[in-house]
């Protein structure tokens, strides 16, 4: 019996699933399904951006209404966000590199957001005391869960992920 490409039924060896032609173009379309964590990392970098312009205008404008507390929780935070979105462009240069410890990096990450979110907002709860902490303070948390639920099983087991990062 002849042994045939999947795709095009081009003879190939048993031990193959694709011609040549057609396994170029599948993982054309693995570089194309991981544009979405690739699109992600720029719009986390963004709103970190976003966040730290924010706790910068904070301190510099309001420096000595702020309480003691205040200025150590946006002291704290901004150094935080510094931290997190170095480690962003860091993830960013390893994705483009199609290094092999990008899927790690990124689950760390996603770890590493969760538990700065987290701990930022324990940090607004012990510094500043808020009467409440609301649904605007833990969504953005759930939503982070969420995500890692998709994409830590994703970058562990995906063949397509272990293909794409070699170098
Ligand atoms: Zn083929």
């Amino acid at each position: 019996m002849k042994w045939g490409c999947i795709k095009c039924g081009t003879e190939i060896p048993q031990d193959r699933e694709f011609c040549d032609v057609c396994e170029e173009r599948q993982f054309k379309k693995i570089r194309g399904f991981l544009v979405l964590p690739f699109a992600s990392l720029f719009l986390m970098g963004f709103i970190f951006l976003v966040e730290i312009t924010g706790f910068f205008k904070i301190i510099t404008l309001n420096y000595n209404n702020l309480t003691e507390n205040g200025k150590l929780y946006f002291l704290i935070s901004m150094f935080i966000d510094s931290v997190m979105f170095l480690f962003i462009t860091y993830i960013i240069s390893l994705f483009i590199k199609k290094k092999k410890t990008l899927p790690k990096a990124y689950i760390g990450l996603i770890i590493a957001t969760i538990a700065t979110m987290s701990f930022k907002l324990y940090l607004y709860f012990i510094l500043l005391s808020p009467s409440s902490i609301g649904y605007n303070e833990l969504v953005p948390i759930f939503r982070n869960i969420l995500s890692a639920f998709i994409w830590l099983p994703y970058f562990l087991v995906s063949e397509r992920v272990k293909r794409t990062f070699v170098n």
